[in-house]
């Protein structure tokens, strides 16, 4: 495709900036309100992806020319470093490594968007507080009775302020396959049954698929196994009680040795090693194992 002919002017409908936008949902934003159809956007833009495969969740360079990012700064009206401060990918060139999100409709309209928005998800990006909506998936139930679920992002995101965004992914990450290991199994009678109670109050709002009932009812658990996983780093040695207070139920003081979670804590290095995680922080090592027999 022939790059168009410079230079360009900016559309006559400037798009709103919005804080980690995918550049394919700000793209469709900007050819929507200017009445164009996303091809002829994307030929402005010099871009020649195959318009198929793009989409609003396009979070790419594929395509791209070497005036793309220029010609998409003179499109929306904005200088480049502007539009980098709330566009992700102009600021780092590189594919993004996040998944997209699509943003809580409650805060876009607050800022007179309207439309879809989709955004990178951090990884601590599961709801919007403000809201009480759950963000993650197609199936985004309120969490209006569920306050403990919002309350408990809102800690977690208190107490990591200072922890780097790779160890809250990978922290994260295994906390879900330990949660999602005790309730599959009903390891934990006192933490099924909350789970149980949580389950009966959002599903009698949205009756939804389980996966995603799962992940939000497991939720303030989740983030307090993955706490617990980036203090154990930081300070090896965590003891059973220490555990029991911070998920609220009482973890035995000598639990079985196929608990996931001991199993996680009791792979981190001891005190007196050098503290090696997140290196040696073992992938998502999802070691199915059966519960033990009470
Ligand atoms: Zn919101």
């Amino acid at each position: 495709m022939p790059v168009p002919a410079e230079p360009l002017r900016p559309l006559p409908v400037p798009a709103r900036l919005i804080a980690r936008e995918t550049i394919g949902s700000f793209l469709t934003r900007l050819a929507f309100a200017n009445s164009l159809r996303i091809p002829h956007l994307l030929a402005l833009a010099a871009i020649t992806t195959d318009q198929r495969s793009f989409t609003p969740a396009t979070d790419d360079t594929r395509g791209w020319t070497e005036p793309t990012p220029g010609r998409i700064a003179a499109l929306a009206g904005r200088p480049l470093p502007e539009l980098a401060t709330a566009i992700p990918l102009l600021a780092t060139m590189t594919p993004a490594d996040t998944a997209p999100l699509r943003a809580c409709g409650h805060c876009t309209a607050a800022k007179n968007v309207t439309g879809m928005v989709i955004l990178r998800a951090r990884a601590r990006d599961y709801l919007c507080a403000r809201h009480e909506q759950w963000l993650r998936g197609i199936h985004r139930p309120s969490l209006a009775a569920l306050p403990e679920i919002t309350d408990s992002q809102r800690r977690h995101d208190r107490r990591t302020a200072n922890v780097p965004d790779q160890d809250i992914t990978r922290a994260h990450q295994q906390a879900r396959d330990i949660t999602g290991q005790w309730l599959a199994s009903g390891w934990h009678p006192a933490l099924t049954e909350r789970w149980q109670d949580r389950h009966r109050r959002l599903a009698a709002m949205l009756p939804g698929p389980e996966a995603v009932l799962a992940d939000v009812i497991t939720h303030p658990e989740m983030l307090s196994v993955a706490h617990l996983l980036i203090s154990s780093h930081r300070s090896p040695g965590i003891r059973q009680r220490e555990i029991a207070a911070r998920l609220g139920f009482p973890y035995p003081s000598r639990p079985h040795p196929l608990d996931p979670l001991h199993n996680h804590l009791s792979q981190q290095p001891g005190p007196t090693q050098e503290a090696t995680w997140p290196s040696t922080f073992p992938a998502s090592s999802a070691t199915r194992t059966s519960p033990p027999a009470w």
